[in-house]
C-alpha cells in the first residue's frame, strides 16, 4: 500500500518511536498521545480495518493480543489499560491500516466518548 502511513512506518520510510517489533507485528508510540502511555500495535500486513480480516489473519490477531499483554507487562501497566480499535471513520478511525491503541496511566470513563 504505497500511500499508507503505517505501511511506510513498517518499511521504515517514516520514522516512529518503536517499542516492539517482530516479523509480523510492530508497536510504536502514538505521535499525538491521548494518555501518558499511548502505544499503537499494528500488523505489518496491510489490513484496512477489522472488517477486512481474513481467515489467514486470525493467528496474527491472536499474537497481537499476546504482544499487548507483553507490552503491558514491560511498561508496568498492571493498574489498568484500555485497548481501542476504531473501525471506520464514524468511530474515529483516521489511519486505514488496522491498529490497536493501548492507553494507560490515566482515568478512563465509561461509556467512552
Ligand atoms: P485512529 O484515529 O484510530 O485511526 O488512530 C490513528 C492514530 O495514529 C492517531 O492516534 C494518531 O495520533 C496516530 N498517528 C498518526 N500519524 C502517526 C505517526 N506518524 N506516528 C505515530 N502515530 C501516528
Ligand atoms: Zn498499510
Amino acid at each position: 500500500m504505497r500511500d499508507c502511513l503505517f505501511c511506510k512506518i513498517v518499511k521504515k520510510e517514516i520514522k516512529a518511536d518503536i517499542v516492539y517489533e517482530d516479523d509480523e507485528i510492530i508497536g510504536f508510540n502514538d505521535i499525538n498521545p491521548q494518555a501518558p502511555v499511548h502505544i499503537l500495535v499494528v500488523p505489518k500486513k496491510h489490513i484496512e480495518d477489522l472488517t477486512k480480516i481474513e481467515k489467514d489473519d486470525v493467528r496474527v490477531m491472536g499474537r497481537i493480543m499476546e504482544v499487548i499483554k507483553d507490552i503491558a507487562k514491560e511498561k508496568h501497566l498492571e493498574s489498568g489499560f484500555r485497548v481501542v480499535v476504531n473501525t471506520k471513520e464514524s468511530a474515529g478511525q483516521s489511519v486505514f491500516h488496522l491498529h490497536f491503541h493501548i492507553l494507560s496511566q490515566r482515568r478512563f470513563h465509561w461509556p467512552p466518548g
